[in-house]
């Protein structure tokens, strides 16, 4: 594997501004390509950016791939479907391969924003009110709080991560709204989106570009606060898609998005449903769903009588490794995939990465050690109960003793 659509149709930052070749690739924060000196575009065109996409186009991963793509190549030798594989998919068409084409054969022919399929910025930085297990510091504040507090955070470490310093601002958003006029969809991502103190004045921005009625505005959220005014304005979009990122259902969703109450989320998603803005889950499979996706999609399709497809179910945690599903103990992976078999969900095809992976042999018990650890570690800390909610990891307890 090597090529991907992604770095020659899409602009992304992390969420402390250092441009990345996708969403979930890896930074060399070294290098300095940020938010404070680059444009979007002008991140697109860097040396490195032109030399990855020459390694991809050789076809052999190199150093800058191995590095950038580590997530994609690690998924796809573990036989799980990688996000390049899904991109490649869905992006391309006779528009972005023209781009590919041109950038190729004409390497001093620099990407312009027409080119631009979907940005995907994390311009609302790290500030979130969530602790999800499977978040870190540099995309929650609340997290970075929590390590600052336990001696976990370098003290050099900032807790609010923000890509849009105040000396740069105004140029920042400038240069957003200017590709908003020929890009067809945006994500607006944090750290969680709506309790950022700037999103009201960023998204009332985003209403004045001329192209809104062409604009397919993504945002993902924890589902905690839902503003009226972003409700209220969801007919002026072609789209405004409002992602909820549900991992689990009642205690279960309580444990894994730490500080959530899924009471107020069911009934911010029941709100949403009677708007105009569309609805969509993002489920992400890891360790503490692994054996729970049916409540899931019992919420989603039963309960809410939405079609299964209004959910991603094919997302599966990769970093933090510990959190893998892949590496579960072969003996609880079966224990899952028979009462998968026995409710009928392993015929649905949403499903099917998950269930697939549930089907490999366990990756790493070290990485599953870790998990045991860090769940011991975290409920003390966070005065939670991981065997509350999952009673079956009493039988890994004893890996608290192993060194
Ligand atoms: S191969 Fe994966 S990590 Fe690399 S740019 Fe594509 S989607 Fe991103």
């Amino acid at each position: 594997m090597a090529w991907c659509i992604e770095p020659f149709i899409n602009a992304s930052h992390t969420t402390d501004g250092h441009y990345q070749p996708c969403c979930i690739a890896q930074v060399d924060k070294t290098a300095g390509r940020t938010t404070e000196n680059l444009t979007p575009i002008e991140a697109m065109n860097t040396q490195y950016m032109q030399d990855l996409r020459a390694e991809m186009n050789a076809g052999t991963p190199g150093k800058l791939v191995n590095h950038a793509c580590s997530n994609c190549i690690f998924n796809e030798s573990h036989g799980v479907k990688s996000r390049r594989q899904k991109q490649n998919n869905k992006y391309q068409n006779e528009k972005t391969m023209a781009t590919v084409n041109r950038t190729t054969s004409d390497p001093s022919s620099a990407i312009v924003k027409q080119d631009l399929e979907y940005v995907n910025l994390k311009m609302l930085g790290n500030i979130c009110n969530l602790k999800c297990v499977m978040c870190n510091p540099a995309s929650s504040s609340k997290i970075a709080a929590e390590y600052k507090k336990h001696g976990m955070l370098a003290a050099t470490q900032p807790m609010i991560a923000n890509p849009m310093a105040t000396d740069n601002r105004v140029n920042y958003l400038n240069n957003i709204l200017e590709i908003l006029e020929t890009v067809n969809r945006f994500s607006l991502i944090g750290g969680e989106a709506f309790v950022h103190p700037d999103f009201e004045y960023i998204f009332e921005k985003i209403l004045t570009v001329k192209n809104i009625h062409k604009l397919e505005l993504f945002i993902i959220t924890n589902g905690t606060v839902i503003p009226d005014y972003v409700l209220k304005s969801a007919d002026r979009f072609k789209n405004l898609l409002i992602n909820f990122s549900v991992d689990g259902i009642g205690k279960k969703a309580e444990y894994i998005r730490t500080g959530t109450e899924w009471e107020v989320v069911d009934e911010n998603i029941k709100l949403t449903l009677q708007s105009n803005a569309s609805v969509g889950f993002n489920v992400t499979g890891q360790v503490l769903n692994a054996g729970y996706l049916h409540e899931v999609y019992d919420y989603i399709v039963n309960s809410l009588g939405l079609p299964a497809e209004t959910a991603s179910w094919d997302n599966i945690v990769t970093n933090p490794q510990m959190h893998n599903m892949i590496n579960l103990p072969d003996k609880l992976k079966e224990q899952y995939l028979s009462a998968y078999n026995d409710s009928g969900m392993l015929a649905i095809p949403g499903l099917k990465t998950q269930i697939n992976t549930l089907k490999l042999p366990q990756q790493s018990s070290l990485e599953f050690t870790r998990f045991i650890k860090n769940r011991h570690q975290f409920d003390k800390i966070r005065n939670t109960d991981l065997l509350e909610c999952y009673p079956e990891f009493i039988d890994y307890q004893y890996l608290l003793e192993n060194k």
